[in-house]
């Protein structure tokens, strides 16, 4: 039940490792600026120019409210947030001294990366930036900046406190502790609590719920919990309550939008979440997210709303974000061909006849093109989506699971000129494979894995879907990738248009190796093993292929210069390996057959040779990559008639990202400070 698929950004750059420093797609520009551990990016809006000017027009005022929550979220990451980005941005555009120094360098650095986490906390680590820049520089130079500006005085007799959150390192550590045996509510920095201890909070909500419902609401979803003269409360989050003046502007956004929405349906899943937000019923937004995951008719999507949990150390309180998308019909119709051939692919698998559905339903997920990006999704962003969160709503409704094309498009094409692929790939032959079929393959594979691998095969009757127990995931996300290596080098896939050629599979099946063997390992610490169900099966499937073909030579690691290679030398025995070891898991997985399970990912998913683990770290340090990502938004400006009717909507792609966030910070400053 995990909302939103958060990646790290290397995640999905690793996912298609690609060679080559020329990027296919010269006129747009991926890669924006890079500073600390960060490397912005831009996302192209493809299509968005052959919109109707009916459906331009609801995404550019959706776009709007997605950014009038924003500073909600920075209120939610930090109760300072807000004071400190308005005193940091003050300083920015207001310092007349020398900007070179030291200080001011480093206080740029650090504005940065307030501005990308939406607070001082590090997005992805959670712990406190801690500025390089002298607190004396600091407070002096607020004060003489901030004492120009009337409405900004009062900051003025709060900086020492200010500059204490800031630079003491012992107070306000993480934005979320989720160190065991600690008072995790009183130990995060994040503002969903205040004055309550971890005891006092779940006591709170222990006492609402009632097990017999089958239906639950989700308590504590839209509220900060205080405890006021002795009293734990909640603080509604609400047009008239605890961020009024935000949700306010949001829901005159969202009610200028519906005018413009798609269907009568889509209008009534904008006036339930405009009656959620004034009201703040949780029942309301339960017929909220049941109206929206069953809206699937409109070609704009969008959410809008109190959504990520995972900044309250206790799960409960959810941080407010936003996406308007479309969706992506040609891909789309990729994804709908394969499920509706499900059924054929089922048939044809390598697996035991027992083991397989007479009757499977392929699930036809749908690929969206991102149109803005807002909240707890800015700039650090999802690849994917998987909402509502509620389990009850998904079983009975439904849920929407999309995953967001034009970004993973923009992380695959940043990551041609990384030199990761030089360092990494064996050949230039090899590159060039990977240059053309690469980005293709690896969606395919994704689009097999996601739309049939999961949902193939049969537990045998009488077996319990527990049985697997701790190996159960790796097991599961193994027989999904087999599934789709498999079938990615299929006849069928030719014959259904969705590749080019019968060659094109061997790009999936070398990056495939390639990051089994190799690569991922540069996400694993030296000495560790690997942990993560996805890395232990692209390890167990790699692994356990390379032993197998051995005898054959089917695959190689090969040495040059000190440095190791994935070399494929038979690509037709491989898919066979693949085939064999799907049969097998698949067997393991219909039988319970834990012993198997343990012994595959044991011997294949778990242990790291040091060796070559310190080789591959040392190689891909070097290339001094940025390990996190995140986007620049595009600019859409809408062209008016002499009446102020919008006649066009444009977009652009040429702001800054200091630019762009000192304008969010003007034009979208909502909250009080
Ligand atoms: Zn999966």
């Amino acid at each position: 039940m995990k909302t939103i698929l958060k990646m790290m950004a290397m995640t999905a750059m690793m996912a298609a490792p690609l060679a080559n420093a020329q990027a296919q797609d010269q006129k747009f520009n991926y890669s924006d600026e890079r500073f600390a551990d960060l490397q912005m990016l831009r996302y192209e809006v493809k299509g968005f120019d052959q919109l109707t000017l009916r459906q331009k027009t609801f995404i550019y005022y959706l776009q709007e409210a997605a950014q009038l929550g924003r500073d909600i979220l920075w209120d939610q990451n930090g109760k300072y947030n807000l004071r400190i980005r308005k005193i940091l941005e003050t300083i920015y555009t207001e310092y007349q001294g020398d900007k070179t120094s030291a200080d001011f360098q480093a206080f740029e650095v650090y504005l940065k990366r307030v501005w990308f986490s939406n607070g001082i906390h590090h997005h992805y680590g959670c712990e406190k930036f801690e500025p390089g820049f002298s607190r004396a520089w600091f407070v002096q130079t607020a004060k003489t900046l901030l004492t120009r500006h009337a409405d900004l005085t009062f900051l003025v007799a709060q900086l020492d406190e200010i500059a204490e959150v800031m630079f003491n390192p012992n107070i306000l550590q993480k934005r979320v502790n989720l160190a065991e045996g600690q008072d995790l509510v009183l130990t995060s920095a994040s503002n969903y609590y205040d004055g309550v201890t971890q005891a006092e909070a779940e006591d709170f909500y222990n006492a609402m719920k009632d097990p017999s419902d089958p239906h639950p609401v989700m308590f504590g979803m839209n509220s900060r919990l205080v405890k006021r003269d002795g009293k734990v409360q909640e603080l509604r989050w609400t047009t008239d309550g605890l961020y009024g003046e935000a949700l306010t502007k949001i829901v005159a956004k969202l009610e200028q939008a519906r005018p413009f929405a798609e269907d009568k349906d889509q209008q009534a899943v904008i006036d339930k979440l405009v009656e959620f937000y004034r009201t703040g019923d949780l029942h309301t937004f339960d017929d909220y997210t049941i109206l929206w995951a069953g809206n699937t008719a409109p070609l704009i999507d969008f959410v809008n709303g109190f959504t990520e949990c995972y900044g309250d150390p206790l799960g409960l309180k959810c941080s407010w974000e936003s996406i308007v998308n479309f969706k992506d019909l040609e891909a789309t119709k990729r994804t709908e061909t394969l499920s509706k051939n499900a059924q054929w692919f089922e048939d044809h698998s390598p697996v035991d006849p027992r083991f397989k559905k007479d009757k499977v339903k392929g699930i036809s997920a749908k690929v969206i093109t991102a149109a803005m990006l807002g909240g707890d999704l800015y700039p650090s962003t999802a690849i994917g989506i998987n909402l509502p969160n509620s389990d009850w709503v998904r079983k009975e409704h439904g849920s929407k699971s999309v995953t967001i094309g034009n970004l993973t498009e923009a992380y695959n094409q940043a990551a041609k000129g990384s030199g990761f692929g030089k360092e990494f790939v064996i050949s230039q032959e090899v590159r060039d494979m990977v240059d053309k079929y690469g980005d293709l393959t690896d969606d395919l594979h994704t689009d097999l894995h996601e739309c049939l691998g999961h949902g193939s095969g049969r537990l045998l009757d009488g077996v319990d879907s527990d049985s697997l127990k701790a190996y159960g995931s790796t097991i599961e996300e193994a027989r999904a990738d087999l599934f789709g290596l498999y079938y990615v080098a299929d006849a069928k896939l030719v014959e259904l248009g969705l590749v080019p050629d019968a060659e094109a599979y061997k790009a999936q099946y070398y990056t495939y190796m390639q990051n089994g063997l190799l690569t991922q390992l540069v996400r694993i610490q030296p000495g560790n093993n690997i942990e993560e169900a996805h890395m232990r099966n692209r390890a167990l499937i790699a692994h356990w292929c390379y032993e197998q073909g051995r005898a054959e030579n089917v695959v190689e690691l090969v040495k040059r210069d000190g440095k190791t290679y994935v070399q494929i030398n038979d690509y037709e025995k491989l898919r066979t390996l693949f085939g064999r070891l799907l049969a097998e898991i698949q067997r393991v997985k219909s039988e319970g057959d834990y012993a198997a399970a343990q012994a595959l990912v044991e011997n294949y998913g778990v242990k790291v040779d040091p060796v070559l683990h310190r080789e591959v770290l040392d190689r891909y340090e070097k290339l001094n990559l940025a390990p996190y990502k995140g986007f620049i938004n595009p600019v859409y400006t809408a062209v008016r008639d002499a009446q102020g009717n919008i006649i066009d909507v444009t977009v652009s792609y040429t702001e800054g990202y200091a630019a762009q966030m000192l304008r969010y910070s003007r034009e979208f400053a909502t909250l009080p400070l």
